[in-house]
């Protein structure tokens, strides 16, 4: 699964301001990109409706995760991180085709697009964390009853579950993030580096967990595992996860 995601994925090259505005206003919106067959929106779930243009609210207080993450982590990491990818995207696309749509179509008619790859990062980012904040819950939920068979056919439990979120996760490289997916109908744990998102290969979101550094270092510093552990024991969103599943 990991290396059929892996090799789905390709290289995205860095793209420069000044060529992101040349190619945006040559970009016809709508239209088929210029190579390859471009991923569908099938496989994202639409129930957050995020504009490109405003930051959502975080979807609970900034201490509701003590003491597994700080309030300053999610202060800074909602407030100063996730707010930039806004920002900087709202730049990028100011004056473009791109401004009007939605943020799941500017993620995948820029991925893969070489001189695009700043409006991918900004716009993938900015997806990933508002998807990041509703997998996280500040009270225990559990899964639907249609998820939870699911998850025993394909893990034997949740915990075995969690167990292949924490590893995988871990086990990603520098920055980027770890899912729970379904692929073809069958559920997956994956992992995506830097601003990678698994709908653009196909692979419907349940939830995630972000193991970029700044997702956890002030309060684990080194120890990514920790955060992990703690995160995915506690804080995932079951309810959410099964939402997903439901229109997958
Ligand atoms: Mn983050």
């Amino acid at each position: 699964m990991l290396n059929s995601l892996i090799s789905r994925r390709r290289l995205i090259a860095t793209g420069s301001l000044a060529s992101v505005g040349v190619a945006l206003s040559r970009f016809a919106f709508g239209q088929t990109a210029q190579t390859g067959a471009k991923p569908t929106l099938s496989v994202v779930p639409a129930y957050l409706g995020v504009s490109p243009q405003t930051l959502p609210p975080l979807p609970y207080a900034e201490n509701a995760l003590e003491p597994t993450i700080s309030a300053r982590t999610v202060g800074i990491h909602y407030g100063k991180h996730h707010r930039a990818y806004f920002d900087n995207l709202h730049k990028l696309l100011a004056g473009t085709p791109l401004e009007q749509a939605s943020l799941e179509q500017i993620i995948v008619q820029s991925h893969d697009q070489p001189t695009l790859a700043d409006v991918f990062n900004n716009a993938a980012q900015a997806w990933n964390h508002n998807f990041y904040w509703n997998s996280l819950s500040p009270a225990v939920t559990a899964p639907s009853a249609k998820l939870q068979a699911a998850i025993e056919r394909k893990f034997g439990s949740i915990e075995a579950l969690s167990k292949a979120l924490v590893a995988t996760s871990a086990s990603q490289f520098g920055s980027g993030w770890g899912w729970l997916v379904v692929d073809r109908g069958e559920l997956a744990v994956v992992k995506t580096g830097n601003a990678e998102t698994p709908f653009t290969a196909d692979l419907a979101p349940l939830l995630t967990v972000d193991v970029w550094e700044h997702a956890y270092y002030l309060d684990y510093q080194n120890r990514r595992p920790d955060y992990l552990v703690a995160t995915v024991s506690r804080h995932l969103n079951w309810a959410f996860a099964s939402a997903n599943f439901e229109r997958v």
